[in-house]
């Protein structure tokens, strides 16, 4: 057990600032997938947990939306502060539980800080709007006020930032939340709350449960004093929050699944082009949402791009992420492992051509060797479906249309990428790609200051930027009359 970790391993949930077990007393196991050992167990609540959390957030709401929007920024600041103390202890935490390279958990850690300090400082800047009236002696104008407790729910493959996405515009417009982090990474959940409460935050502002996804998802979207829902996961599961959240009429935000296609036309700069390839598709060994799913390379470059991917793709070193040097981890868990095999299966007898990998690594457990695969056709699986595991598929077209045409191919559109040195193909391709972020020349885009978010069955609405604080607003028309003009 790591030493600087252990404070951490809390085994707890959050409920109105008391540090409670599930009513069952039951817990549910958490396992290191580098090493397949048991790291804990953590209660495993449902409807009735879940139910207090909701009452404690609004009883908490009334004063927290009536504190000052400097005294908020003020604790958000000792937030950050108090994650940028720890980010060693909650990066080994998070590849613990989730397996990561060490240097990327601590990446995310650093990010969750930083969009904490963004929506501190953009909660100071939430204006309201006063309107060339239409009566001559009224006057009109719209106050933004928060939309109350909100519900969030996150997914494993970033288990510390994609909260940070929520509770920091949460904490910065006055909203309380209930919180459930994934069953698979649920300590760097657990652990905004110890922060929270270190930083001042006031008790039932921030509450934590974990524990079965259905019973708690169910109280979350069908409880009426939860205003907001906002879901980070699979496509899947997003529909059927959006559906369940229908009867009680909530305002939603989703961040779902994507297919990411990754264009490099003949004029790219190929070096450029296999680095950005490799950031896009092997971080978090292909488990982000943002992750290139298809590579779509023009008939020019397409094997100086295969070759030189391959080769590096071969290169990396594979193993646990507190090892030092690793860049590429094991899988989340056994299912993960079994999809990534099953579509790699499909796309060898569809005629597609191992470059490099296409099996599970000799460390054994969940690790996967990173693949690439040329001569990949529509046919094959993964040109739909999401791969999250580290095998990239190549595919080769002609003309722009056509490159442009198989990237939109999907009902996805999160995020894409695209590779020219032509300025008006940047131009061009850029506005006709159906996505909510694009790359061009860049494979690593996210930043606090820039909205995040998909277009189609991507997702609803943005995080981060400013735009990401609106989500956890409502604007508030009010008309003045009687004033003796
Ligand atoms: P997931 O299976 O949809 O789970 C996400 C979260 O939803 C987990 O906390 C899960 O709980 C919970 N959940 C599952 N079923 C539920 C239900 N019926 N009611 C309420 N909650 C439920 O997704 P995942 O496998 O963790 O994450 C991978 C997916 O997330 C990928 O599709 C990826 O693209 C997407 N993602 C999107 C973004 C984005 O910003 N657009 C970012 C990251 C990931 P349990 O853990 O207890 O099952």
């Amino acid at each position: 057990m790591l030493t600087r970790t252990s404070r951490f391993l809390k085994e707890a949930n959050l409920i109105g600032g008391e540090w409670v077990q599930a009513d069952s007393g039951e817990t549910i196991d958490v396992v290191n997938p580098a090493t397949g050992q048991r790291i804990g167990g953590v209660p495993k609540s449902g409807a009735a947990e879940t139910k207090r959390a909701i009452e404690a957030a609004h009883k908490a709401f009334g004063e927290w939306k009536a504190t000052s929007a400097a005294h908020r920024a003020k604790l958000m600041r000792a937030l950050h502060d108090a994650i940028m103390d720890n980010q060693d202890a909650l990066a080994e935490l998070l590849t613990m539980e989730q397996g990561k390279p060490l240097a990327e958990a601590k990446g995310e850690v650093g990010m969750s800080a930083g969009y904490v300090l963004w929506f501190a400082e953009e909660g100071r800047r939430i204006y309201g709007e006063t309107i060339p009236s239409s009566w001559a002696d009224r006057r009109m104008m719209v106050i933004k006020q928060p939309v109350g407790v909100v519900a969030a729910i996150t997914p494993w493959n970033f288990p510390s930032s994609m909260l940070a996405r929520k509770i920091g515009p949460a904490l910065a417009t006055g909203c309380t939340s209930v919180v459930k982090p994934a069953t698979a990474t649920p300590y760097s959940g657990i652990a905004w709350g110890m922060l929270a409460e270190e930083a001042g935050i006031p008790a039932g502002v921030i509450n934590v449960v974990t524990g079965s996804s259905g019973a708690i998802g169910g109280e979350l979207t069908s409880n009426p004093l939860v205003r907001k829902i906002t879901f980070t996961g699979s496509t899947e599961v997003g529909r059927k929050l959006i559906a369940q959240s229908a009867d009680t009429v909530k305002k939603v935000s989703m961040e779902l699944g994507g297919n990411a296609p990754f264009v490099v036309f003949d004029d790219a700069d190929l070096d450029r082009a296999v680095d950005g390839a490799i950031a896009a598709k092997f971080r978090n060994t292909g488990q982000t949402c943002v992750c290139t799913n298809r590579f779509i390379v023009q008939s020019g470059i397409y094997d100086a791009f295969v070759a030189k991917l391959s080769e590096k793709a071969k290169a990396m070193k594979v193993g646990d992420g507190l090892e030092d040097g690793t860049v590429q981890g094991p899988l989340i868990d056994q299912d993960q492992l079994e999809k990534v095999e099953e579509l790699v299966a499909d796309a060898r007898e569809k005629g597609g051509k191992i470059e490099t990998g296409g099996k599970p690594h000799a460390l054994g457990g969940t690790f996967y060797e990173p693949t690439v695969i040329s001569n990949a056709t529509k046919e094959m699986r993964f040109t739909q479906e999401e791969i999250f595991g580290p095998v990239a598929p190549v595919y080769k077209f002609q003309t722009e249309e056509e490159g442009v045409a198989l990237a939109n191919d999907t009902i996805y559109g999160l995020a894409c990428y695209f590779y020219t040195k032509d300025l008006g193909r940047a131009y061009r391709v850029m506005e006709s790609l159906d996505y909510g972020l694009v790359g061009v020349n860049e494979g690593v885009i996210t930043a606090v200051e820039a909205p995040f978010g998909g277009v189609k069955q991507s997702g609803l609405g943005r995080e981060g930027g400013h735009q990401g604080i609106e989500e956890y607003l409502e604007a508030k028309y009010v008309c003045l009359g009687g004033l003796g003009f």
